[in-house]
């Protein structure tokens, strides 16, 4: 793997029907050109991704927007125009430019622009939309850090380095129905913020989709992963690390990390995957445990992660 941190090369890999992971808003994506499905191919490959897993299309410009769907739903644009670039991803009626392996064989496909000038001008260059999962192995946790992806995927063709990423988790999804809109994987803009511009349809029972977002086992470390409760606590807290809110139930374990100085939820969405590979990376840390938060507006959507993290713990 070449070091060079340049955007023409990684374009070119695009081109070349190649992988590269890139820094979204949200969380570190593993990129191929969305309209070659010998390159999307390889997305499911390297991450060991079952192919009933749908991957989300990622656009710079709402001209390619056009060419992916059916419809012109004016919502569509409205919501855009609100919250792209953005978290914000709609599952919509696709075209058929769109191959089948992208979409799991689904009438349907999720789209969003991120907000994060690497990303948009990769996907400007390598004049193609760019489908991405996280970079990540399938089932573990999401990388916000170009280290993170390179610690699960050291043979990727190409890793842009952004630093950082701003938001921390991945993207809101919501798909539009006859009467408003319904959620399917909760993020950091709310289902209060997307009722300012379009009802929300409470209802319709949502799809049941075969999608890993949706299903219960989910950004998991491979140490012992708990949410506090009082049966966790008791685990062993002098071998344990505490990802930390309130700083209330610190006392007694190996190590802490203080996931907000402010207390602020935003900063557990932010922070929250980096202190799970911290503690995965960590000798001294045998369990990994995270404190709950109040399922209120961001708290629904990191109560989500923490609870898809510990489950396959919790069936051992
Ligand atoms: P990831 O890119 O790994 O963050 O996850 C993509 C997720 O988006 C999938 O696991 C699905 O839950 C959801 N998704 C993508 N496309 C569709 C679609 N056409 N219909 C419903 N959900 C979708
Ligand atoms: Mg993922």
């Amino acid at each position: 793997m070449n070091n060079l941190n340049d955007i023409n090369i990684a374009a070119q890999c695009i081109k070349d029907g190649k992988l590269v992971a890139f820094p979204t808003d949200t969380v570190y994506g593993l990129g191929a050109n969305a309209l070659n499905p010998l390159a999307v191919a390889k997305i499911f490959e390297l991450k060991e991704r079952p192919s009933f897993d749908p991957l989300i299309i990622h656009i710079s410009n709402i001209q390619q927007l056009e060419i992916l769907i059916l419809t012109t739903d004016e919502r569509i644009y409205k919501l855009a125009e609100k919250f792209w670039p953005g978290p914000l991803t709609m599952v919509l009626p696709k075209s058929r430019i769109v191959p089948d392996i992208v979409t799991s064989g689904l009438s349907t496909v999720g789209i969003r622009m991120p907000d994060n000038d690497i990303a948009l001008e990769l996907i400007c260059k390598s004049e193609c939309p760019i489908a991405a999962p996280s970079a990540n192995k399938f089932g573990r946790i999401s990388p916000t850090t170009a280290a993170h992806v390179k610690k699960q995927l050291p043979n990727i063709d190409y890793i842009l380095d952004g630093g950082k990423t701003k938001v921390g988790i991945e993207s809101t999804i919501i798909k539009l129905t006859e009467f408003g809109f319904q959620i399917l994987r909760n993020g950091i803009i709310t289902k209060e913020e997307l009722e300012k511009i379009i009802p929300f349809d409470g209802n319709l029972k949502i799809e049941k989709i075969s999608a890993p977002g949706m299903l219960k086992s989910h950004y998991s470390p491979n140490k012992m992963f708990f949410i506090a409760n009082n049966a966790t606590l008791k685990l062993g807290k002098s071998r344990a690390g505490l990802i930390s809110f309130s700083g209330e139930l610190e006392k007694g374990f190996r190590k802490v990390i203080k996931i907000s100085e402010r207390k602020d939820l935003k900063d557990y969405a932010v922070n929250m995957f980096e202190a799970m590979h911290t503690f995965e990376d960590d000798n001294e840390i045998e369990i990994i445990i995270a404190e709950p938060v109040y399922e209120n507006g961001i708290g629904k959507a990191i109560m989500d992660r923490l609870r898809k993290a510990e489950f396959t713990w919790l069936q051992k």
